[in-house]
């Protein structure tokens, strides 16, 4: 007999019975469109350092347990102490444990949406009170709504995400600093998630500072093209960095990855050039969305919303899919009526999604 005919099988923790978890589809086509990931690989100087470094490394013992050199070699390349870089296995596991340090049960969230769909996912499997609001009709977010907000609820754990992951907008640093300032009054901590910093014009990089409940949370899966990898970092006060010790798994970042994340540092200039020649495909991509009737939102990441000039956009993704070209399909989010999410690709593939846009949209 199986457990679940003796009627014995364990119950899912309630709270999560009620979630569904975070999925992307993964479906088989040409031109993938759908992830915001970079469009190219790291360079091969940077595949041929990494496999020399395999060699040297002393697979029997276990890794440098608080990533001394890793966190030297990204605070150097950021400008920040080592003592203020905290390192973990992708953004979202620098989220996950920072949401188990500052929030978890009895304490509440904050999200401003449609944001990142982790931030309010992983503050419920955290424990936490997941408060989400709304936006304003164009996404954009006002320094006094979100510090009404903020003195409402009294969020220990407040996230931006900028620019916004899926609408691409940038937040302006006023604004950012009128939630800090509100974040702060009510001993609250604000969080600023900027897996798409490097392709916007600024980063609140500059506000951190010891005086200050900020967070600044960084990946190498988006930039440095690097998603396979699964690195990512904070840049925070060191008494926050402290603070994570206590959730933090021993060794949780192998000796390879660290090995990875320094070497990718020695390539900068290769991303700078990959970064630039994004933004350059951005900014023709959304003009020939806009050509195209569409409603094109001002992106300052790696990928645009827009909203096609039809009824129903998921017949668009189909059609789009049939052809190969698989994009996201952001109609059915909340606030996202009718959008939908394309990731800059490399010239070739945004070619061919701009060409299947025409012709699908010349014949609805
Ligand atoms: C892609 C993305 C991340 C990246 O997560 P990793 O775990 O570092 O791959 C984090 N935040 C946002 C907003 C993203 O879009």
């Amino acid at each position: 007999m199986t457990n679940s005919e003796q009627g014995t099988r364990p119950t899912v923790r309630a709270d999560l019975a009620a979630m569904s978890g975070y999925h992307s589809p993964q479906v088989r086509v040409d031109v993938r469109l759908n992830t915001n990931e970079s469009p190219l690989g790291p360079p091969k100087e940077f595949v041929e350092q990494v496999l020399a470094e395999a060699k040297q490394i002393l697979w029997h013992r276990y890794p440098d347990r608080s990533a001394v050199a890793l966190r030297h070699a990204v605070g150097a390349a950021v400008g920040q102490s080592a003592s203020r870089i905290y390192c973990a296995n992708g953004s979202n596991e620098v989220l996950q444990n920072l949401l188990m340090t500052y929030a978890g049960a009895g304490r509440t969230t904050l999200t401003f949406e449609p944001t990142y769909a982790l931030h309010s996912h992983l503050s419920l499997t955290t424990g936490s009170t997941a408060v989400a609001l709304s936006r304003g009709t164009d996404f954009e977010l006002s320094a006094e709504s979100a510090r009404e907000a903020v003195d409402s609820h009294q969020p220990a754990v407040t996230f931006l995400c900028s620019p916004n992951n899926p609408t691409g907008m940038l937040e302006p640093r006023s604004t950012v600093e009128a939630v800090l300032d509100a974040v702060e009054s009510a001993g609250g901590l604000l969080v600023v998630d900027e897996a798409y910093g490097e392709f916007a014009p600024w980063s609140a990089t500059e506000l951190v500072d010891e005086s200050r409940s900020l967070a600044v949370v960084k990946t190498y899966s988006k930039t440095w093209a690097m998603a396979g990898v699964r690195l990512g970092y904070m840049i925070a006060p060191d008494w926050l960095v402290k603070a994570m010790e206590a959730v933090t798994l021993p060794y949780h970042l192998d000796s390879m990855k660290q090995a990875m994340g320094i070497a990718a540092l020695d390539h900068g200039e290769a991303m700078t050039a990959r970064v630039d020649g994004v933004k350059a495909e951005r900014n023709r991509v959304a003009g020939r969305l806009a050509e195209l009737d569409c409603r094109v939102w001002p992106s300052a990441a790696n990928f645009i919303l827009f909203r096609p000039p039809v009824e129903a956009p998921t017949d668009i993704w189909q059609r789009l899919v049939d052809r190969s070209v698989l994009i996201r399909d952001t109609s059915s989010w909340r606030g996202l009526e009718g959008c939908l999410r394309v990731t800059i690709g490399s010239t070739t593939e945004n070619s061919v999604f701009l060409a299947a846009m025409a012709d699908i949209l010349e014949q609805s």
